[in-house]
């Protein structure tokens, strides 16, 4: 007998098997919707000039060395991600009641975030919107709180966001239960409230004293523009309440592998700043002592330059252009080939996801019979078709809803 014998096989994640799926697949006309990374027209990984740049400069620089940060990471990059997010002329920061610290990518944020909650403010119910990314639902208990609780989010009648249902959940949660919120381009859905609805919700919000948990993973990627994506956590912000904003750069700057990420705890006052900060540099501490400094090096480096963030920014409205031809020619093609139903939702929705409105039968007849990966509820990753697959794509699906 050995320890290890009674330890359950864990199921696969939802997300991460598709690619280990598509790896695995020989046919040549195999096409991966599956994973959300950006890639070119030629189906290729992307790595931004302007990171490239940084990259090379920092590698021939003979002062650039391999210290450990501070549990908290480096100085330069949470002062610039925060402004990022909030706004150079943020009130909050200028009063000096934002703490930032860097963390591993969005997930790593999220998990501190979460950790925080419940070493210091308690047993907190969390909110996610159904349907939401799936690890959400990972991340919340193993930061050591109860299990998520779902708030109405899509409606799969209009394929729009459910605000009436979404506030009447809400305004049922118990006061002090914290509300997850996808900042912009709602995944899996891609459907996000409009500024009215985000008034609405932030009142109700407000009203219940509840505490918003923003997640940002795709700012300028879903609209193109850094401040766009940036609204709805700001508009929150404004308000003036204690909440959370975790910060992904893993999109928008294409640094996947290299976990860049930050976690915002503004408060009402800055009363608490040094005792918030602190906990989050204890927790932090045991968890793994100090983040990565290579991408964080990299992104500060960007954000502090005028012409680097300009250049940014270009690369940023190219990405997110390239993925709205996409959902254009996507509907197009099932237009031309004659695929029954309405297909509008698919240019409709923002961010890097269609949710297409396929079964998982759907999904699973069209990786069997045209080697087409999605995820089994029916989203697509905008960024993998490419002018010479979306034709192919737009066929299969007609396929697999006759
Ligand atoms: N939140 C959401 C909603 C996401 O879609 C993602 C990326 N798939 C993340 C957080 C975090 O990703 P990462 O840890 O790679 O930054």
């Amino acid at each position: 007998h050995s320890i290890f014998d009674s330890v359950p096989q864990a199921p696969p994640d939802p997300i991460l098997s598709i690619s280990a799926a598509f790896r695995a697949d020989a046919s040549p006309r195999k096409v991966n919707l599956g994973v959300g990374a950006y890639r070119t027209d030629a189906g290729a990984p992307y790595v931004l000039p302007i990171v490239r740049k940084f990259e090379k400069h920092f590698a021939n620089d003979p002062s650039t060395t391999h210290e450990y940060l501070p549990q908290d990471g480096f100085t330069k990059f949470n002062r610039l991600s925060a402004r990022l997010i909030l706004g150079a002329d943020s009130p909050a920061l200028n009063e000096g009641r934002v703490v930032t610290v860097q963390a591993l990518s969005g997930t790593g944020a999220l998990r501190i975030g979460f950790a925080f909650i419940a070493n210091f403010i308690g047993q907190r119910v969390v909110y996610v919107p159904n349907p939401t990314w799936s690890n959400h639902r990972n991340v919340v208990p193993q930061a050591g709180l109860p299990a998520t609780r779902s708030y109405r989010y899509f409606d799969a009648n209009t394929r729009g966001v459910d605000v009436e249902g979404l506030l009447q959940d809400l305004s049922c949660a118990d006061e002090g239960s914290i509300v997850v919120f996808h900042g912009c381009a709602h995944n899996p859905t891609g459907a996000d409230p409009s500024k009215d609805e985000w008034r609405r919700i932030v009142q109700v919000v407000a009203s219940k004293k509840l505490v918003p948990f923003f997640d940002n993973a795709y700012q300028g990627f879903a609209s193109g523009n850094l401040n766009t994506d940036a609204w709805s956590t700001r508009l929150f912000v404004q308000s003036g309440m204690d909440m959370f904003v975790a910060q992904s750069y893993a999109k928008n700057m294409g640094m996947y592998g290299e976990r860049v990420g930050a976690l915002n705890v503004v408060l009402r006052s800055p009363k608490a700043v040094d005792a918030v900060r602190s906990q989050l540099k204890q927790l932090i501490r045991a968890m793994y002592s100090n983040p990565p400094l290579h991408g964080a090096r990299i992104a500060a480096a960007i954000m502090a330059d005028e012409d680097a963030f300009r250049q940014w920014e270009m690369e940023l409205e190219k990405m997110s252009a390239r993925i709205r031809t996409m959902r254009t020619r996507l509907r197009d093609a099932l237009i031309k080939n004659g695929a029954p139903g309405n297909w509008d939702h698919i240019v409709n929705q923002i961010g890097m996801f269609s949710f297409t409105g396929l079964t998982s039968q759907q999904v699973a007849f069209m990786r069997d019979k045209y080697h087409i990966y999605m995820t089994s509820n029916g989203r697509v990753s905008m960024a993998g078709l490419t002018e010479g697959t979306v034709e192919y794509v737009a066929d299969a699906m007609k396929d697999a809803v006759l």
